[in-house]
């Protein structure tokens, strides 16, 4: 049980994200949005208005750009990122 628990906190330096347990992989993309330099991240308004944009488009798919294949949470947290599509929405 405690060597259950331990093995769920680990962390592996050496996984991509896809190779993780779902709910890590999720928790690991929060961690790094939540990390990203105030310097580039996307003020707060600023990203709600664009995944609203995001969750109106018929590209998104399971949180995934049909475009780009990038999470928009994670492509729409860095201000220079703009929308990838040809007529871009943000
Ligand atoms: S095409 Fe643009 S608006 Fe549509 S899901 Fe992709 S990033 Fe979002």
């Amino acid at each position: 049980m405690q060597e259950e628990q331990s093995n769920k906190n680990r962390i592996c330096k050496k996984c991509l994200l896809r190779d993780m347990q779902e709910g890590e992989y999720f928790k690991n993309m929060y961690e790094y949005i939540a990390g990203l330099d105030p310097q580039i991240k996307t003020p707060d308004s600023l990203y709600e208005e664009r995944l609203n944009l995001c969750k109106s488009c018929d590209k998104l798919v399971n949180g995934m750009c049909r475009v780009c294949g990038c999470f928009v949470e994670m492509r729409a947290a860095v201000a220079k990122n703009a929308c990838p599509a040809v007529e871009k929405r943000w």
